[in-house]
């Protein structure tokens, strides 16, 4: 798949694409990523991409021109693209949400600054509006870096191992279990002592265990749907809960 990324600031992505996994995809032509300056589609002196708001108000609002000029110049040669105006009036990003991004073959990212974009790019241009969060930030910058990140992890051969992403946090209706390395004895912490057994199934089970413990104590919003559970966490699950009401303790540590 491909990113397009539409910025004022292109230098921002300069450490992203230089390190880690999102490095590697793209060295393996798993994921191109293009950095585009919004200033390339003015065709004023001064590139301008901003201007005042209508009505008054503080701040300066992106214009719509350089940016649908620059969008339907990086998509014309595809049928469907995906064009996401990051923003925190949009739909908050999820895993849902990458998932299915992960599957499309051009995703375009606009980047807003000051006040925000031109709301003609929402409605005209824009095939959706994402959020990364309920907070704002300055510039859609890191959540460009923040979808994209989640997404290519996503695809295909992209972490070495395919079961790898499988199991993390929110795709099986559950965060994911906590993990220790050595030392097995860390200023008198001790790792679980299941983890050490070397019994595969014990193991296993220890670590539904501490993920659902997790959830629970975390995120019990994402077990009111246990149908994205599966057979043997909705057993844990409900032996953990009635351990609870019964009062007993729900460290992670405990065995039962
Ligand atoms: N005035 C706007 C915020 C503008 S912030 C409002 O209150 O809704 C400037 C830019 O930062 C936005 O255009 C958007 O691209 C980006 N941004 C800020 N918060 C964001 C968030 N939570 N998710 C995605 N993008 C965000």
């Amino acid at each position: 798949m491909r990113f397009d990324v539409l910025t004022i600031f292109p230098a921002f992505f300069e450490g992203f694409l230089a390190y880690g996994i999102v490095r590697r995809a793209c060295q393996r032509r798993q994921v191109g990523i293009g950095i585009h300056n919004l200033r390339d589609w003015t065709y004023d002196r001064h590139q301008v991409v901003d201007d005042r708001p209508y009505g008054g108000e503080d701040g300066m609002v992106l214009k719509p021109e350089p940016i649908f000029r620059a969008v339907e110049a990086l998509t014309h040669r595809q049928p469907n693209p995906s064009v996401v105006l990051l923003t925190p009036q949009g739909r908050p990003f999820d895993q849902t949400v990458a998932q299915h991004l992960s599957r499309q073959s051009q995703v375009v990212l606009i980047c807003g600054r000051y006040e925000g974009v031109d709301e003609r790019v929402a409605e005209h241009l824009a095939t959706e509006e994402i959020s990364i969060g309920d907070y704002v930030l300055s510039g859609g910058e890191p959540a460009a870096m923040v979808v994209m990140d989640a997404v290519i992890r996503l695809l295909p051969e992209v972490l070495g191992n395919p079961t790898s992403a499988q199991k993390e946090s929110f795709q099986a209706g559950r965060l994911d279990y906590p993990v220790y390395t050595r030392p097995a004895v860390y200023r008198g912490h001790a790792v679980p002592a299941e983890l050490l057994t070397g019994n595969h199934a014990e193991i296993e089970l220890w670590r539904r265990r501490a993920a659902l413990r997790k959830t629970l104590r975390y995120r019990p919003d994402l077990l009111t749907d246990q149908t994205r559970l599966d057979e043997t966490d909705r057993r844990l699950l409900t032996e953990l809960l009635r351990a609870n009401a019964a009062g007993q303790p729900m460290t992670c540590h405990s065995s039962s």
